[in-house]
């Protein structure tokens, strides 16, 4: 702000002077750096893994960048991608994804709010047909405007199925569950994250809100697995094999260091071996930084008929 200014500013009462101050501060602020370009000629999700993709230390299987190691600490919402920005968890969806399902040009496949940008999007609609939906419009990042409770979208519209940390932001669960069953095709799949951070379900102890203040309406647990399978699906956990080998040897605790807003015990005693299905090794997990195994969980349904 210019000195005049500056001096102008401080004689203003507090409201006004905040307003002066963001508004010349956006003014002058550098536009943020554009986003690297990496959709164009990137390998499909079906292209084979090549040697140095298979031998690195870290590989990220959405844009195929390989390196020494991602950005920032092992946790399912950090270890950044350098080049296209992809956090832990969203490398673990894609990877189940296009681990799990039978994959071609044009694969009718729906995400809702997805958490990557422009350009994520662009490769995605090279790859298959794709859409992307937001609730209300505010990451003004998606192509439809969808509520999961009333999909307006055709029956038997979609064959794929993405929803990333959404779910636990509808009020009403069954209802989004039955909406999601009637717009995929028969034998179409959802591929789901939630945050799961205790063993059962259960509404927030007080009110809880994300990032961009999306109030958080249900805290998901292992239970959701049966929950989805009375409402059309068969369903299982895609989770990496350091958490099926604990569940299974009947640990009640992880050995080590846990994220505080996880109740590993309490998600230990509701993990059921035989709703678990590993979608991951070791060697791959510590690929794509699925690290620590309890933060990493993704849901498939797939409809029945
Ligand atoms: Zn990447």
């Amino acid at each position: 702000m210019p000195a005049v200014l500056r001096r102008l500013a401080r004689a203003l009462p507090d409201p006004v002077r905040r307003r002066v101050a963001t508004t010349f501060g956006r003014a002058q602020a550098p536009s943020p750096p554009a986003e690297p370009r990496w959709a164009d000629g990137a390998p499909s999700p079906w292209a084979p893994v090549t040697t140095a993709e298979a031998t690195a230390a870290a590989w990220c299987n959405i844009c195929r960048w390989t390196g020494t190691g991602f950005d920032g600490p092992a946790h399912c919402e950090g270890a950044l991608c350098p080049r296209c920005g992809s956090i832990a968890r969203d490398r673990f969806l894609f990877w189940c994804f296009t681990r799990r399902t039978p994959l071609r040009r044009g694969l009718r496949v729906l995400e809702t709010s997805p958490r990557l940008g422009a350009e994520y999007r662009r490769a995605m609609g090279t790859w298959f047909d794709y859409r992307s939906s937001d609730y209300d419009g505010r990451a003004h990042t998606a192509s439809l405007r969808l509520d999961l409770q009333s999909i307006d979208l055709p029956d038997a519209s979609i064959d794929v199925l993405l929803t990333p940390h959404v779910l636990e932001h509808v009020p009403d669960t069954d209802r989004a569950l039955e909406e999601i069953c009637r717009v995929l095709a028969p034998k179409g799949r959802m591929y789901l994250q939630v945050p799961v951070l205790q063993g059962r379900t259960a509404r927030p102890e007080s009110p809880e809100f994300h990032g961009d203040e999306t109030p958080v309406f249900w805290r998901f647990g292992y239970d959701l697995t049966p929950r989805l399978r009375g409402h059309g699906f068969t369903a299982t956990a895609l989770v990496p094999a350091a958490w099926a080998d604990l569940v299974r040897g009947g640990a009640e605790r992880w050995d080590g260091e846990t994220s505080p807003e996880f109740d590993v015990a309490s998600m230990l005693a509701g993990s059921i071996a035989e709703d678990l299905t590993v979608v991951a090794d070791e060697q791959d997990a510590t690929r794509i930084g699925a690290q620590p195994a309890y933060m990493h969980i993704t849901w498939e349904a797939v409809k029945i008929t």
